[in-house]
Formats: C-alpha cells, sequence, structure tokens
C-alpha cells in the first residue's frame, strides 16, 4: 500500500485531515514520509538548492557566522543550522569561517534534523570537521548555554501550512478528504467547491515556532538568518510538490515528493518580535548576498581556476538573478536586541 492509499484510506474510516496534518505525513510519515524514508536533494535529485549550485553560498553565510560571532565580541556560541540537508553548506560554511582567527575554536555545532538518511549524509560529509558536532530531533532540544548563531535555508517551507477557501463573503477551511473514487481530493469544510476564487494560507507552526525562536534569542542572544520562498504575506495557494525538478499535483504521489509552502515571513517576524527578540527587514537573496561580496568571492574563483570561469558565471547568476534565487528568495534575520547584523543595509 502506498502512503497515498494509506492516507485516503484512514480518511475513509475517520474523515478529512487538515492540509498541515497532510503535509506532515507526506514529509515525516516513519514508514513513508519523503525525508524520513528517502529525500533526493541535488541535481541528480528530486529538487537543488542555493548550497548545491555553487559553494560560494555557504562559504558567504559562514564568513557572515563569523562577522556575526565578532560583532558579539568573540564569545562561545553555538553554531545551529535548521534542516541541514546533505551538509554541503556547512561544510562550505565551516571551511570559509576558517579565515576568522578563533571563530572556529569558539563553536560548538548543533544540527535539528528529523531525518536519518540525512543525519547519515551530514555525519559522512562533515566527518573531517574541526568542531563537536551534535544532532537534536527539535529546535527546543538545543541547549541555550551559549549565544546561538542559527543558519537556516529552505527549513521554514517545511513547515505544514493550513488553508482557507475565501468566496465572496464564504470562508471556509480546505481540507484533504477523498472524492467518490477513493482518491485523495480536496474538499471544503462546508462540503462547497474547494477551488474558490482565493486560498489563503496561514500557518501555526510557523507562528509557534516564530515565537520560541524569538524568546530564545531574546534570552540567550545571538542572530538567526533565515533564507528562503516566500515573501511578505501568504498569497493564494502555494502547496507545491516537487519531484524530479518537477512540479505536480500533492495527491501524485505522496512521500516520494518534496513538498513545500510559500513562507509568510511577516507572520514568522510577528511573533519573533512579540517574544522579545529584534528582527531586520526582509531583503532579496540577490541583495543580501552582494552585500556579503558574492560577486569578489566569484572574481576569486575564477583568477583561481580560469577553465571553470564561464560554470562560476552561470552559478552566480542563478543565485542573485533578479529573474532566478535573487529576487524569489527572501532573507531575513532575528537577533537580540540592539544588534546589527551583518548583510541588511
Ligand atoms: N538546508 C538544506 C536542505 C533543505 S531541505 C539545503 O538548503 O540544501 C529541508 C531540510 O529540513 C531537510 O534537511 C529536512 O530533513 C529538514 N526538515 C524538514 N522538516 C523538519 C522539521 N520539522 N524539523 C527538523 N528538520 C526538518
Amino acid at each position: 500500500m502506498t502512503l497515498g492509499e494509506r492516507i485516503a484510506a484512514s480518511i475513509g474510516q475517520t474523515g478529512p485531515i487538515t492540509v498541515a496534518e497532510f503535509m506532515t505525513l507526506c514529509l515525516h510519515d516513519p514508514l513513508a514520509g519523503y525525508y524520513s524514508v528517502s529525500p533526493r536533494l541535488g541535481e541528480r535529485g528530486d529538487f537543488i538548492t542555493a548550497p548545491h549550485i555553487s559553494q560560494m553560498f555557504g562559504e558567504l553565510l559562514g564568513l557572515w557566522a563569523a562577522d556575526v560571532w565578532r560583532r558579539l565580541g568573540g564569545p562561545l556560541i553555538r553554531l545551529v543550522e535548521l534542516g541541514p540537508g546533505d551538509g554541503t553548506m556547512m561544510a562550505d560554511c565551516l571551511r570559509a569561517a576558517r579565515a576568522a582567527p578563533g571563530f572556529v575554536e569558539a563553536c560548538e555545532v548543533s544540527l535539528v534534523e528529523t531525518s536519518s538518511p540525512l543525519r547519515d549524509a551530514q555525519s559522512e560529509r562533515l566527518a573531517g570537521a574541526p568542531v563537536a558536532i551534535s544532532w537534536w530531533n527539535r529546535w527546543d532540544e538545543v541547549p541555550v548555554d551559549r549565544p546561538l548563531i542559527v543558519l537556516a535555508n529552505e527549513f521554514l517551507d517545511c513547515l505544514p501550512i493550513r488553508q482557507t477557501v475565501c468566496d465572496h463573503g464564504r470562508s471556509c477551511e480546505r481540507y484533504v478528504g477523498v472524492d467518490a473514487r477513493a482518491t485523495l481530493a480536496f474538499v471544503a469544510a462546508d462540503g462547497g467547491s474547494a477551488d474558490g476564487p482565493q486560498i489563503k494560507e496561514w500557518s501555526p507552526a510557523l507562528k509557534d515556532f516564530g515565537g520560541r525562536l524569538g524568546r530564545t534569542i531574546a534570552q540567550t542572544g545571538g542572530a538567526a538568518l533565515f533564507i528562503d520562498y516566500g515573501g511578505e504575506s501568504a498569497s493564494g495557494d502555494t502547496l507545491q510538490a516537487v519531484r524530479n525538478h518537477c512540479r505536480e499535483s500533492p495527491f501524485a504521489n505522496p512521500g516520494l515528493a518534496d513538498l513545500t509552502a510559500h513562507v509568510d515571513f511577516t507572520a514568522f517576524l510577528d511573533a519573533a518580535k512579540l517574544n522579545g527578540a529584534q528582527v531586520t527587514d526582509l531583503k532579496d537573496q540577490g541583495f543580501f548576498l552582494r552585500a556579503l561580496g558574492i560577486e569578489a568571492r566569484a572574481d576569486a574563483l575564477r583568477q583561481a581556476n580560469p577553465g571553470r570561469s564561464d560554470l562560476v558565471g552561470r552559478q552566480l547568476g542563478r543565485l542573485i538573478g533578479r529573474d532566478q534565487m535573487g529576487s524569489l528568495f527572501k532573507v531575513a534575520c532575528v537577533h537580540e536586541p540592539g544588534f546589527t547584523p551583518p548583510g541588511f543595509t
């Protein structure tokens, strides 16, 4: 029985489930969830993320973290990554950050990861890392014994969302149910159309996490950087399944496709602020990476290896191009009060 058939059978018995419950099953079901069983990241997998496009991405985040550390006064810190994928970004980050004397020695690394195949990939990739590394299932488990520097690329978009169908004054939650053939389909709570002219999204999980993170950063100190697909607020139906680099219906292959939604950064940052942290404005990824000096880093790579000059140029274009990830992806920082994180001005 596939995960989709199992979910449909369970809905047949106990009724429709929220979109958030459906997302959680597709991503984390212990027997068949995408991240639990066989997440495939990278060019030859299902989807590609910035650290896989170029080493420059992780390197600049490493230099960002070292600069934050210096601005904090050089204390012992805990470097946390949320959803570290196959460990590529942390490996690039630590390699580049060695350029900042004393930083790596001041770090203990904590990786927050639920996926056991990805934990294996991370531990392999980071085997020679010059720091102590520990793994945690949840953000709340990470020790808060020292200031935190948190990095998270494409983590928030995995947090489950709920949806509402809006139709000329009608407003009711959109659930995942089954149709007459007992296959998965969207249904509306009131039995009307589940495809109203407008779908609104909200994420209790994102808001809850924003609040917890804000409280911890305000109390323990430090800064947390979030890079994700999203914007000022949620708009429309953004639930997206991706498999072999192609979008498909979330009901086509539950558990075999990655499932994400646009991040409502405003809701997330407001929750962090309400809990005592300060937050930056939202910036485009292109703006942020330029502010950190990605163009100079690309020039250095081109000079060191002229044969790869075109490749580096293409990678740079993908990361910062306005019509590519440069403006689709947004960056924001949640930080301790009174701190000025680099890269936002
Ligand atoms: N940051 C990486 C991977 C992005 S994919 C990159 O940019 O390449 C999403 C990552 O978040 C995966 O590592 C996945 O296992 C992890 N993840 C998803 N939901 C999670 C959750 N609720 N708690 C912890 N990790 C989660």
